[in-house]
């Protein structure tokens, strides 16, 4: 199981929809997991606040890939821009994946609880749009 909010491995860190009958068949297909007491709290908030309506991550997918070229381009920077990819030891591979990888889900957790702490109003604009004209 992943988390739900950054994809790291999930460490029993539950959420369910409160407002949803407690049967054990419901909480099992519903049932949303994390790596993390910080994801998990910022997934509550969020799903508090847009009423158990998920927001498209899509965006936030590609906003954290965007926040990753950063550090590749630092990395890649520190070990030398010249060099093929293909002379890259097995260490410097590993290390660029982490450092990717990293700022991927550091950035998913960020805009998490960034959207979280934003106003509920925003939110349901947000919602509004995604559901496209009526
Ligand atoms: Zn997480």
């Amino acid at each position: 199981m992943k988390c739900a909010v950054c994809t790291r491995q999930a460490k029993g860190y539950g959420w369910f929809d409160p407002r949803l009958k407690s049967s054990h068949a419901v909480h099992d297909l519903t049932r949303w997991v994390f790596c993390s007491r910080r994801c998990q709290n910022a997934f509550s908030t969020l799903m508090n606040k847009t009423e158990g309506q998920m927001i498209d991550p899509s965006e936030m997918e590609n906003k954290a890939m965007v926040t990753c070229l950063r550090p590749l381009g630092e990395y890649v920077g520190s070990i030398g821009m010249e060099r093929p990819l293909a002379s890259y030891s097995r260490e410097e591979v590993l290390t660029l994946i982490e450092v990717v990888v990293t700022a991927y889900q550091d950035s998913m957790a960020i805009e998490h609880e960034y959207m979280a702490a934003r106003d509920k109003a925003f939110l349901q604009d947000r919602l509004t749009v995604q559901r496209g004209p009526k």
